[in-house]
């Protein structure tokens, strides 16, 4: 027996129905109860299966377009006319177009593409859809993630690899004012299953040792010097050994204060709640101070934190820190290690960052996304995102706005 005939017998091999007679049913109007059932129920009336279904309702206006096998011989100018007579009773609008088959098969490479816009404007979307088809990739769906606090929407794109789209779109949205992040579709996307992020100026809007050096009046040394080392122009561990060692003489008190100064940033709550909800683990990877990062663990139910400690002897501290140091390789290695905890394969991972210090890290992930990171960092990582709010890294994994309101509701009842 060939291969061919034993292909022949397998029920679910969709070849034999690709060039069979298809109605193409497409109803437009208002949207209001009943109208999704009243169209199917006419067609009923004439034995057609249903080969395709896709309906959105966009501010109250519904499109459904049905794809059904053709009726049988004889019957088609009758169907047409009960489909149409039907829809005006409804005061909706009806085509009906005769063709052959489903759709065509879809390209080979899969991406989504996500764009977030604070605002979205039309000329940025243009430019997208240009280029996404410059890029030889055709959109086969648009689906709108959320319109609050940005506008995102998702692309499903086919036809073109993932690498080269973004490659394309990710210098396109740089000069268009919006953020784009482009993942290979696929199962692994659902299955992302540990968040690591860096801490200062990612989950809280504060550079911890700022904080300290206000207190030790040291400010703006400190300052200067952490802003060397994030650009990548310092060494980071020289660096942290200086700006430490500025620290030395203050007393331990001061650790409570700062952590009470600590500002998380814009919807990091809401980003942590939801990833827990989804059954994601969620750690964090600081070059600054355990002092404050056993505290966030704490405060925001965290699988995993680490970060240098600062040295405290007989009440004060000492100007230097203590143990394994986290700097760039550092944050990297932990990545790996919480991973490995975790029983997370690191392809499955999602790092978030906005300093040089970070960059390892992000492409160590399956995903690393700078967070309104330097420009040194942004080119270098997978995807950017350059609005105040941590809760869009929900979008980039396809959680939609309505899910994570709809699953809050659902816990305060
Ligand atoms: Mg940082």
């Amino acid at each position: 027996m060939s291969a061919s005939q034993t292909s022949s017998h397998v029920p679910s091999e969709p070849s034999e129905s690709s060039d069979i007679p298809t109605l193409l049913v497409k109803i437009f109007g208002k949207d209001r109860p009943g109208i999704t059932a009243g169209l199917f129920d006419t067609l009923a009336a004439y034995s057609v299966d249903v080969v395709d279904i896709e309906q959105v309702v966009t501010r109250g206006r519904m499109v459904l377009c049905a794809l059904v096998t053709a009726p049988p011989r004889g019957l088609d100018g009758d169907l047409r006319a009960t489909v149409h007579s039907w829809a005006e009773s409804m005061k909706m609008q009806a085509e009906i177009i005769s063709g052959l088959g489903d759709n065509r098969p879809r390209g080979l490479g899969r991406s989504l593409v996500t764009v977030l816009g604070h605002p979205l404007t039309a000329e940025a979307t243009a430019a997208i859809a240009a280029r996404i088809t410059r890029s030889g990739g055709n959109i086969d769906r648009i689906f709108r993630l959320a319109k609050y606090p940005v506008t995102a929407v998702e692309f499903a794109v086919s036809g073109v690899e993932t690498e080269p789209l973004r490659t394309a779109l990710v210098t396109d949205a740089a000069v268009l004012g919006v953020d784009v992040a482009v993942v290979a579709a696929g199962l692994h996307r659902r299955a992302q299953r540990l968040v690591v992020m860096d801490v200062d100026s990612t989950l809280i809007q504060d550079e911890v040792i700022e904080l300290f050096a206000a207190h030790a009046g040291c400010e703006e040394e400190v300052a200067e010097v952490t802003a060397a080392a994030m650009r990548g122009e310092l060494d980071f561990e020289q660096s942290l050994h200086a700006r430490v060692a500025l620290l030395g003489g203050l007393d331990a008190s001061v650790v409570d204060k700062v952590r009470s100064e600590v500002r998380l940033t814009p919807g990091a709550r809401t980003l942590i709640r939801t990833l827990k909800r989804l059954g994601f683990q969620v750690g964090v990877v600081s070059g600054g101070f355990t002092q404050v990062t056993d505290d966030l663990k704490e405060r925001l139910g965290l699988d995993f934190a680490q970060a240098n400690t600062l040295e405290i002897v007989d009440g004060k501290l000492t100007g230097r820190v203590t143990g394994e140091i986290v700097d760039r390789a550092g944050k990297a290695r932990l990545l790996r290690r919480f991973a490995a905890e975790a029983g997370v394969p690191l392809s499955q991972t999602v790092a978030i960052g906005d300093g040089a210090n970070d960059l390892d890290m992000l492409n160590a992930a399956g995903l690393g996304v700078a967070f309104n990171a330097k420009p040194v960092v942004r080119e270098a990582a997978h995807t950017a995102v350059n609005v105040p709010f941590l809760d869009t890294v929900l979008y980039l994994l396809g959680v939609t706005r309505e899910e994570v309101e709809a699953a809050d509701a659902h816990e305060e009842v």
